[in-house]
């Protein structure tokens, strides 16, 4: 029996990279999952449902833009309608920023990576939670990253936006610790996904650096922690944001 067996929820971002990697193992582990990202990445979605559903998992694609309230509210409809229960939601849907110097960047590009990565999650959270409070309980995992721990160079807005999800994370662990749902993060170093592939030579060696392993890491490696944080494994743990980072942080 896997660590989710029995568990229903959803992955956002999971047409691709971390969100595919983490839709994928949780079910493996067990676990019904809809997988959901942007109307625009149906077929990448759509593909990780067949993924999952050519090694024996069951799983459905739903269309969500995180940013849009209505989008959020009739995902968590879609994970009830299709499963009867939201026992799980991994918030990982994010966008890059646009490598500006703070007081270059551009105030509608602040506000659209907030948009996303910082009230896409209270979005997503707010729902999740009000379902899992009348379901009795449930677990969350937020993705954060190294740049939601640290100042980063040219990347103010998601480092902002981080910095906010982790705090949101905190939050929402102590205000339902008491109602069985669990809220955690995980903040991941450089991770080979369309995230690193855009980024130039000179870029990645630069934000490689602060890894003591030196490599750049699989969305797999990444997919292992989220889905130990959801489980019952991680039973005791809540509001942490646990970085998957090859040792950036003990530097
Ligand atoms: P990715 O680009 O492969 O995946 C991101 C997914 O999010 C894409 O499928 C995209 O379509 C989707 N998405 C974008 N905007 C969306 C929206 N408004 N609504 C719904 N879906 C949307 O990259 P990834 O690395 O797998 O990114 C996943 C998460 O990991 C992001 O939150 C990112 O900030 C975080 N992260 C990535 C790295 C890295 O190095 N790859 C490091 C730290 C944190």
């Amino acid at each position: 029996m896997g660590s989710m067996t029995g568990r229903a929820g959803l992955v956002t971002g999971a047409a691709s990279g971390i969100g595919r990697a983490t839709a994928i193992r949780a079910a493996q582990e067990g676990a019904r999952v809809v997988v959901s990202d942007l109307e625009l990445a149906r077929e990448p979605g759509e593909e990780t449902v067949r993924l999952i559903r050519d090694a024996g998992g069951e799983a459905h694609f739903q269309a969500c833009d995180v940013s849009r309230a209505e989008d959020q509210d009739a995902l968590v409809a879609f994970v009830l309608e299709r499963f009867g229960a939201l026992d799980f939601a991994h918030n990982n849907a994010g966008i890059g920023g646009g490598g500006e110097l703070l007081a270059d960047v551009e105030d509608e590009d602040f506000d659209r990576v907030i948009a996303v990565n910082l009230r896409g999650v209270f979005l997503g959270m707010k729902r999740q939670i009000r379902q899992m409070l009348r379901g009795g309980g449930g677990s969350i995992v937020n993705t954060a990253s190294n740049a939601g721990l640290r100042g980063v160079k040219r990347l103010a807005p998601y480092t902002a936006a981080k910095h906010g999800l982790v705090g949101l994370t905190k939050n929402a662990a102590v205000e339902y610790a008491e109602d069985r749902i669990r809220v955690n993060a995980v903040a991941p170093g450089t991770i080979m996904t369309g995230f690193a592939r855009g980024a130039t030579p000179e870029r990645l060696a630069q934000i490689m650096k602060p890894q003591a392993m030196q490599r750049i890491g699989e969305p797999e490696e990444v997919a292992a922690a989220v889905v130990w944080l959801l489980s019952d494994d991680a039973s005791f743990v809540t509001g942490v944001t646990l970085p998957v980072d090859a040792g950036s942080v003990a530097g």
